[in-house]
């Protein structure tokens, strides 16, 4: 058997998937947690599931808990049948357009751009380090975030700030999720049955983070994050957009650039506006009447709305609508409130199929629908599992 190891590490966890080359069917995953911390913790599910606590002081102690809990669940690492290692990079910048072979430039690149994505890049790096370590005779990818971004218009990408302090600083839009855009657009063409190059779509990824993408035949060309996964939509703890004067109006009131990136990062969206982060809670709270958790809603939508009328301009109008990610896959309410009252652009919802839970491709509009509405349940996983071995196998 061969399969792709799926790695996609923060500064103090690993989460891994390890994907069945060929079919992208799913074979284990886990979740190694509190990397660095005296105590944590891995959740390994494979035929069956187990958790362990124990010291995990790295992340190249934490691959080796990794290849352990395969071991209690009688595979031994010359068992796994790993041919190659995906990693997820959540910031490629300008650099990156393609998923990479990983060598020592590669890597050290990666560590590089660690300044345009702080809380990102450098657990990637500490990741790609200890496992071209732990694996040294397999072919490591690097699958970017940002790549599937770089085919945006210079107009898209463009801050309209001094170019020289832009180019001096990397400061330009790069925009993020692109993994799960790509993914999403490729399975709603083949859902459509109809070749990805024909159709314009604009896909609405709405989980704890949130960006919408107008993909144009099959390529980005406007995305709501920027410069950093911060910009657009209102998200579990993100702001999305807000007036950059209030940044420069909280600092000038005390605030360090510190406490306006955990305000910013950490403290807003739902979180800010309701007091919790998880759109469940907030969608329980608002069908209880409480005023709070109704705004929050209505700003997030209001939001997305924008995006969405923004998108069918930049498109030249939009054959599909797609939702995905958690909200996006599984809150009906929600996607009715985007699409409401839109039906002069072409979009006609069908509220029993809306309503119809399902975990599969499907349509939600009318079949004389102008726009055909889907949701498409993304897999970030899998798709850099395919792009890994696409790589490979070039
Ligand atoms: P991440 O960005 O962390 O990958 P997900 O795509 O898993 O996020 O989305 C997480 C969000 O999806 C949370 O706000 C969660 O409340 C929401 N969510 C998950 N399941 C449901 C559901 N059945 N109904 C409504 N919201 C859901």
């Amino acid at each position: 058997m061969k399969n792709v190891l799926v790695v996609n590490a923060g500064s103090s966890s690993i989460k891994y998937q390890l994907i069945e080359a060929e079919t992208g069917i799913r074979q284990a995953s886990g979740l190694v947690e509190r990397i660095g911390e005296p105590q944590g913790r891995i959740l390994h599910r494979g035929e069956r599931s187990d958790e362990h606590e124990l010291a995990v002081p790295d992340h190249t102690a934490g691959f080796t808990a990794m290849l352990d809990a395969f071991a209690r669940h009688g595979l031994a690492a010359q068992d796994l049948g790993i041919v190659a290692i995906g990693h997820r990079v959540v910031q490629g910048a300008g650099e990156f357009s393609a998923p990479t072979l990983l060598d020592d430039r590669v890597t050290e690149r990666i560590n590089a751009l660690s300044e345009l994505a702080p809380l990102h890049n450098p657990g990637h790096y500490q990741a790609i380090v200890a496992a071209r370590e732990v694996f040294p005779d397999v072919p490591h990818v690097a699958v970017f975030d940002t790549a599937f971004h770089q085919t945006m218009p210079p107009q898209a990408t463009t801050y309209a700030i001094d170019t020289a302090v832009a180019a001096e600083h990397g400061i330009r839009r790069y925009g993020f999720h692109g993994i799960s855009h790509q993914v999403v657009s490729r399975r709603a063409a083949e859902f459509l049955g109809r070749p990805v190059t024909e159709l314009r779509q604009l896909v609405l990824h709405l989980g704890n983070g949130a960006s919408a993408c107008a993909v144009d035949r099959g390529r980005s060309v406007d995305t709501s994050m920027g410069l950093t996964p911060l910009e657009g939509l209102v998200m579990g703890t993100r702001s999305g957009n807000i007036d950059p004067g209030a940044l420069l109006h909280l600092m000038r009131a005390g605030l360090s650039p510190d406490d306006v990136d955990d305000l910013l990062n950490q403290r807003s969206g739902l979180l800010g506006l309701t007091g919790t982060g998880d759109f469940r809670d907030v969608r329980a709270a608002a069908d209880r009447g409480e005023p709070e958790a109704e705004l929050a809603i209505a700003v997030m939508v209001h939001r997305i709305r924008h995006y969405l009328g923004a998108f069918f301009v930049s498109l030249g109008g939009a054959d599909a609508v797609v939702f995905t990610a958690g909200v996006g896959e599984n809150n009906a309410a929600l996607r009715a409130d985007v699409c409401a009252g839109l039906e002069w652009l072409g979009i006609r919802i069908d509220p029993e199929r809306n309503a119809a839970p399902n975990g599969e491709a499907r349509r939600i509009s009318t079949d004389d629908s102008p726009v055909a509405v889907l949701v498409v349940p993304t897999d970030e996983e899998a798709e850099i599992a395919r792009q890994t071995w696409d790589l490979v196998t070039a």
